[in-house]
């Protein structure tokens, strides 16, 4: 068996049933506690800080530090920190705009170089049409996010994209899973390399292929997303399969 020195793992479908513990998560975070392994817990969703996280968590019955936590909106301020521009009209909640702030920009509706779209309830006709405007005007367009639907129709980053896209004709650039860069900005964050570091997961079009452009070896839980039939739908295989994080016997 290969040498891992670090965990990142998924948080719905994975650990989380809605805000309900899924039946084995309990005793899966204690070993990785115990393991002395680095470890994060990543999600796609950019709405809730690290410490909205914690308490999520909490509330399900398990204590973690906030510093376990890494989200696409801290990935997305980690990846416009490298790029050229200071300035970024934001569609977003404050969960991003603070990790946004963390890394010196400036929100604005001013000249932005960047339209970075997240996801919120108050979006509107008018941030429609201002992330339109600033996109054909040279503003460069992100997304933390490609995922286009939560529980219950709820609108996702990536449905929040669509109707910009359409006006614009420009894409977005998406941070969050499965872009690769997600993976390198999370094992940055704990100093580890995909090499020695798996990625645990529940969807197989996320998740795994994240983990499988990154580099690392993977672990699909049959407890979410994905299901057994799923596998063959897709040209890549998890380097592991179980039914649930609790099964996993690999550190
Ligand atoms: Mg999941």
């Amino acid at each position: 068996m290969k040498h891992i020195t670090t965990i990142i793992s998924d948080i719905d479908g994975v650990i989380l049933h809605n805000n309900a513990l899924i039946e084995g998560a309990e005793g899966y975070i204690r070993r990785i506690q115990e393991s002395g392994l680095k470890y994060l817990f990543l999600t796609n969703y950019p709405s809730q800080t690290r410490k909205d996280l914690k308490n999520r968590i909490a509330n399900a019955g398990v204590d973690l530090p906030e510093e376990a936590f890494y989200t696409s909106a801290m990935a997305t301020a980690a990846f416009l920190a490298r790029q050229d521009g200071k300035k970024a009209y934001v569609i977003g909640d404050a969960a991003l705009t603070h990790e946004l702030y963390n890394v010196g920009f400036l929100i604005t509706d001013i000249d932005p170089d960047f339209v970075v779209v997240g996801e919120t309830k108050s979006y509107n006709w008018e941030m429609i049409q201002k992330a339109s405007w600033f996109i054909m005007n040279g503003a460069r367009f992100i997304g933390t996010n490609p995922d286009v639907a939560g529980p219950k129709g709820f609108p996702a980053c990536g449905a929040l994209c669509a109707p910009i896209e359409r006006i614009t004709g420009k894409r977005p650039f998406f941070v969050g899973k499965p872009s690769a860069w997600m993976m390198r900005a999370a094992l940055n964050a704990v100093d580890s390399h995909s090499e020695e570091s798996i990625i645990v997961g529940d969807n197989l079009n996320t998740d795994i292929l994240a983990g499988v452009q990154a580099g690392m070896d993977t672990v699909l839980v049959l407890s979410g997303y994905s299901c057994a039939d799923d596998l063959g739908k897709v040209p890549f295989r998890p380097t592991h399969v179980f039914e649930k994080a609790g099964d996993i016997d690999l550190f």
